[in-house]
C-alpha cells in the first residue's frame, strides 16, 4: 500500500524576555542550580503571579509575524500533573482562550512554495529540569534545577500541512529564522530555547481521514527532527503493512540508535483537569498596543530576500542564503555598506592595486 505522511509539529520557543513570565527571576542560562527562583516560582502557598508585559509583547509579535488573530481577550489556564520539576502540580498555560489563533507561514521547497498553517500560539511557563544520569556524584540520585521553571515559552502548533520529514525541517528552519528576525528567540536548540515535537501520521494516498498518530519528543536539532520523522514514518508503515494499527502514543526519539522508542501511551486534554488558573486576571490587549506593536515590526525575511533581489540584484537562491540567518545578512548588508563608501582621501603612497 502506498501511504502519505502527514505531520504536524508542535513547536516551544523560549523568549527573550529578561524575567520569567510570572515573577521577577532572571533567564540567564547555566546560572548555577537553583540560583534563579523565588516563592513564586518555586510554587510556596500565598504568593501570586503577575503577567510579564513583556512576554506578552513578544507573543503578539510573533502572531502578527505569522499572520495570526490576536484575541482580544485571552486566559491562562492550570495544566495539572505530577512531575518533581514541576513545584506547583501544575503549569500556567493557555488552554481554550489562547492569545493568537491561525495564521501560517510559506515554505519553500526548491523552487516550490507551500502554505503551513498555525492552528494557534500561545504562551505558557516552562517546567524546571530534572538532572540523572552516569556523571552524577551519586548516580543513584537524581537532581532537579529550578531556575527554568517559570521562564516565558511560546508554544506554537502547526496545522497538520507537513507531508514528509523534509518539509518539516524546512518550516521548522523558517519559524527560527522568523522568531530571530522579529528577537523574540535566540533559536538555540542545543540550549533547548527552541524545542519540536513531532506529530506523525500515515494514510493511504487519496484518503481525506487522518490516520493515527504517534508525537515524538525529544528533538534537538533540525537534523534530528528530519531523522526521528523519517524512522518514525517508515515504523509505521512496516506496522500498517504487517496488517497491524498504529498505537497512539508518545515516542522519545534516540539519537544514538536513530530510532524512536514508546515512553507513554498518550495522554489526553481530560488527563490534564484544565481549567482557568483562578489567579490570574483574563489577558485583554486593546486595538491600539497591537497597532503599536504591528508598527514596530522589524523586516521579515520574506521580504528582505525579496529586496536584496530586487535592490542587489542577486540570484534568488544567493538571496534566499544570505537572508536565512539574520545575522548573515546583517554582515552582507554592512559589507556592501563599506564596499560602496567613497575611498578615504589618498595617502602619498601611490596604490597600483
Ligand atoms: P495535543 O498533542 O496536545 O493533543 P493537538 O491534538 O492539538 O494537541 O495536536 C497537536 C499537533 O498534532 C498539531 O501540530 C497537529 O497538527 C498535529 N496532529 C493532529 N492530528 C494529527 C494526525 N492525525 N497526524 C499528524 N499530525 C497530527
Ligand atoms: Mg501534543
Ligand atoms: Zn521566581
Amino acid at each position: 500500500m502506498e501511504y502519505e505522511s502527514v505531520i504536524g509539529l508542535e513547536v516551544h520557543a523560549q523568549l527573550l524576555t529578561k524575567a520569567k513570565l510570572f515573577c521577577a527571576c532572571a533567564t540567564v542560562f547555566q546560572a548555577d542550580p537553583n540560583e534563579q527562583t523565588c516563592p513564586v516560582c518555586l510554587g510556596m502557598p500565598g504568593v501570586l503571579p503577575v503577567l510579564n508585559r513583556q512576554a506578552v509583547e513578544f507573543a503578539i509579535r510573533t502572531g502578527l509575524a505569522m499572520q495570526g488573530q490576536i484575541a482580544r481577550v485571552s486566559r491562562f489556564a492550570r495544566k495539572n500533573y505530577f512531575y518533581p520539576d514541576l513545584p506547583k502540580g501544575y503549569q500556567i498555560s493557555q488552554y481554550e482562550e489562547p492569545l493568537i489563533e491561525g495564521g501560517g507561514l510559506t515554505i519553500d521547497l526548491e523552487g516550490t512554495s507551500k502554505h503551513i498553517r498555525l492552528i494557534r500560539i500561545h504562551l505558557e511557563e516552562d517546567a524546571g529540569k530534572s538532572i540523572h544520569g552516569e556523571n552524577l556524584a551519586d548516580p543513584t540520585r537524581s537532581y532537579v534545577d529550578l531556575n527554568r521553571t517559570g521562564v516565558p515559552l511560546l508554544e506554537i502548533v502547526s496545522a497538520p500541512d507537513l507531508r514528509s520529514a523534509q518539509e518539516a525541517k524546512t518550516y521548522l528552519q523558517k519559524l527560527k529564522t522568523i522568531l530571530e528576525y522579529i528577537e523574540v528567540c535566540d533559536g538555540n536548540m542545543e540550549e533547548g530555547s527552541l524545542r519540536c515535537d513531532a506529530n506523525v501520521s500515515l494514510r493511504p494516498k487519496g484518503a481525506q481521514e487522518l490516520g493515527t498518530r504517534t508525537e515524538i519528543k525529544n528533538l534537538n536539532s533540525f537534523r534530528n527532527v528530519q531523522r526521528a520523522i523519517e524512522y518514525e514514518i517508515e515504523r509505521q508503515a512496516e506496522v500498517l503493512d504487517g496488517g497491524g494499527r498504529v498505537v497512539q502514543e508518545t515516542r522519545l526519539f534516540d539519537a544514538n540508535r536513530g530510532v524512536t522508542q514508546p515512553m507513554r501511551s498518550k495522554e489526553e486534554a481530560h488527563d490534564y483537569r484544565y481549567f482557568p488558573d483562578p489567579d490570574l486576571v483574563p489577558l485583554c490587549v486593546g486595538q491600539e498596543w497591537i497597532e503599536r506593536v504591528r508598527q514596530d515590526l522589524p523586516e521579515l525575511p520574506e521580504t528582505r530576500r525579496q529586496r536584496f533581489t530586487t535592490h542587489y540584484g542577486l540570484p534568488d537562491y544567493d538571496a534566499e542564503v544570505l537572508t536565512a540567518s539574520k545575522e548573515l545578512a546583517d554582515y552582507y548588508e554592512a559589507t556592501v555598506r563599506l564596499y560602496n563608501q567613497p575611498s578615504p582621501p589618498s595617502s602619498t603612497q601611490e596604490r597600483d592595486w
